[in-house]
């Protein structure tokens, strides 16, 4: 059996792809989002009990490889799997969108983190488009001087910046509505996480059309892991790793339906 730690649009992309070809896939979900996407298959919900404890997972469920294609600032689950892969004598790929790139006309700042994108805000503008997640926002609740447009798919919990509106949605987002938004509600920054992919990068395209300052914040060092960047890539790697079951000729016609280009997702 396969094991796709999910989460994102390539996850749901690759487990379509794998049942598809005939693979055995479980996609493992974390269970924080209320009313997830679920993909194809099999899927379980909910942590493993940290990295032994998946060790002790994927000898019991007779794991023959996991693709961890979690969102790239999903740190902690990451790193289980690199220390329970080799623990359990499982090969493991990591699945990962290329991140964002500047395009002429952007005026993008880089942060760090959550702390350093916080601490920009204040001299770049006061009205803010913040879509950091629902996760971290504690980061800007210290801001003074800034009204904040907070958006993200479930009801964050406090503390949340002094002066903000929430707005519960869930991409993927057009440059008409992201124009839209922007000029509704007079703002001036947006504050992202270096995601990437196609499905959330219209609020790029809207803040270089109004020429608007972005703060994107780098995304945190990852394990050292055989990484790809495509779906594509990752079906290869499932058909060539050994003893999985996975049809190769219903994979490539899977993924010639598909197209072979990097996807991205906005979860
Ligand atoms: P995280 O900090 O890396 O994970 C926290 C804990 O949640 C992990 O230690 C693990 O618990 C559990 N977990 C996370 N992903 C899991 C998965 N796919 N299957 C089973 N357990 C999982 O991750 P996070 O930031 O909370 O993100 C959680 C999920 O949301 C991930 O699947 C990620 O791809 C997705 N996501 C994250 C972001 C983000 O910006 N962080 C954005 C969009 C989507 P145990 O230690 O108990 O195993």
């Amino acid at each position: 059996m396969i094991l796709v730690l999910g989460g994102t649009a390539e996850a749901r992309e690759l487990a379509a792809a794998l049942d598809d070809g005939g693979a055995a896939v479980v996609s493992s979900l974390a269970g924080r989002v209320a009313n997830p996407r679920l993909p194809r298959g099999a899927v379980r919900i909910g942590g493993f009990g940290g990295p032994q404890a998946l060790a002790r997972w994927l000898v019991e469920h007779d794991v023959a490889a996991v693709i961890d294609a979690t969102h790239p600032f999903a740190q902690r689950i990451s790193a289980s799997a690199a220390y329970a892969c080799p623990a359990a004598g499982v090969p493991l790929l990591r699945l990962e969108r290329p991140p964002w790139t500047a395009r002429p006309g952007d005026r993008w700042q880089r942060a760090a983190d959550l702390a350093a994108a916080a601490a920009l805000v204040p001299g770049l503008g006061s009205r803010v488009l913040l879509t950091t997640g629902r996760q971290g926002l504690a980061a800007f609740a210290a801001v003074d001087g800034a009204w904040f447009l907070v958006r993200c798919v479930d009801p964050p919990a406090p503390p949340l910046p002094r002066r903000h509106e929430l707005l519960l949605d869930r991409g993927p987002y057009t440059l008409t509505g992201e124009l839209a938004l922007i000029d509704r509600h007079a703002i001036d920054l947006v504050v992202t996480k270096d995601s990437g992919g196609r499905l959330t990068e219209a609020k790029l395209d809207a803040a270089r059309e109004r020429g608007l300052p972005v703060i994107v914040v780098d995304r945190p060092p990852r394990p050292d892991c055989e990484t790809v960047a495509t779906v594509a890539e990752a079906l290869d790697w499932a058909t060539h790793a050994g003893s999985i079951p996975v049809e190769a000729a219903h994979l490539a016609a899977a993924d010639e339906r598909r197209g072979r280009g990097p996807v991205g997702g906005p979860s």
